[in-house]
């Protein structure tokens, strides 16, 4: 089949959308002709993203517990770090330094969070950074509105590959490279240990009235949906909602309460002016959790050479008139 015919047949492209989930490197057209491609909901990518929203009322038969409920809020923000900490602040940005084994471990967590693969989530987000708000942003809320930069943009087949050339400083190490393209091994093994660590607990502490299927739905049905909507609230709210400081030709704001859902990544007008410090709240009111967590890691020697805060960012002469103190 040739590559144009292959394009506008819709039971190929579903085909291979369907075996995306197993391999999400497999083809069967030119990335490139893809990535060229308008942008278009693919309801067939939907369905995941249907199957996770759909699990959380599972609810209705299992019930909670205070053991299930507290423990799907802790792993949203045991994940939500590794969101912020390790797909964004390493892996997109690479503002500290590490060891290859402690890049693997955070590829691992990272990919338990159920937004594919590390190398997929840089290379996106490096092109979100290059083309901020203009028209080839992925998602940008100007550009496409809100909803498409929430959620609609992830559907399109056309943002689906990733572009291993844009990200060749990660795409030297196989094991990162394993992990991109079996980007589902990890969520399946995360939801598996889940139902049957609740099965665990379940048998040997009944008075936690806990399960393996009480626990499945809260941690990685609805403490998921939340951690994934938590994090698209900066591709979407971020660009629309809260201050800026700085003027970057982009609609990045500051917002507070974004940094608390989201451990720091709020301070995304910050973001945007100095993307390659490890520090997005730049100053002590600015909470920033991911940037203290790293921290802490920085002291046991896992990770090291966090790259500072530019002092120009304090310079009032570079900051908006309202924004300036003093
Ligand atoms: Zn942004
Ligand atoms: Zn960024």
């Amino acid at each position: 089949m040739s590559e144009s015919a292959a394009s506008t047949n819709p039971l190929s492209r579903s085909l291979t959308l369907l075996i995306n989930w197993f391999d999400s490197d497999f083809r069967s057209e030119d990335p490139a002709v893809l990535r060229a491609r308008p942008d278009k909901i693919e309801w067939v990518r939907c369905v995941p993203f249907a199957i996770l929203h759909a699990g959380c009322l599972g609810v209705i038969w299992t019930g909670w517990s205070w053991f299930a409920v507290g423990f799907a809020i802790f792993l949203y923000f045991a994940r939500m770090f590794a969101v912020t900490g390790f797909f964004h602040r390493y892996f997109s940005h690479r503002t500290f330094s590490t060891s290859r084994a402690w890049q693997f471990v955070m590829a691992v967590w990272g990919g338990a969070c159920v937004q594919r693969g590390a190398l997929w989530w840089a290379y996106t987000h490096r092109h979100h950074h290059a083309h901020s708000d203009e028209k080839e942003d992925k998602h940008s809320p100007r550009q496409h509105g809100f909803l498409w930069s929430h959620i609609g943009w992830i559907t399109s087949s056309k943002n689906f590959p990733t572009d291993y050339r844009r990200i060749k400083d990660l795409a030297r190490f196989p094991e990162l490279v394993f992990l991109n393209r079996f980007d589902t091994l990890i969520p399946i093994v995360f939801a598996v240990a889940i139902f049957f660590f609740g099965l665990v607990v379940g048998r040997l502490f009944p008075q936690l009235k806990t399960g393996g299927f009480q626990l499945l739905v809260w941690v990685f049905f609805i403490s998921t949906t939340a951690l994934f909507h938590g994090t698209a609230c900066i591709n979407s709210m971020a660009h629309v909602w809260g201050r800026k400081r700085y003027a970057t030709g982009d609609d990045s704001r500051n917002s507070f309460i974004l940094s608390l859902i989201t451990l720091g990544e709020g301070w995304h007008n910050n973001h945007h002016r100095h993307m390659g410090c490890v520090r997005q709240g730049f100053y002590w009111w600015e909470i920033d959790i991911t940037y203290y967590l790293l921290k802490v890691l920085s002291w046991t020697g896992l990770i090291w050479d966090l790259r500072p805060v530019p002092s120009d960012a304090y310079d009032s002469e570079k900051q908006l008139p309202h924004a300036r103190r003093g």
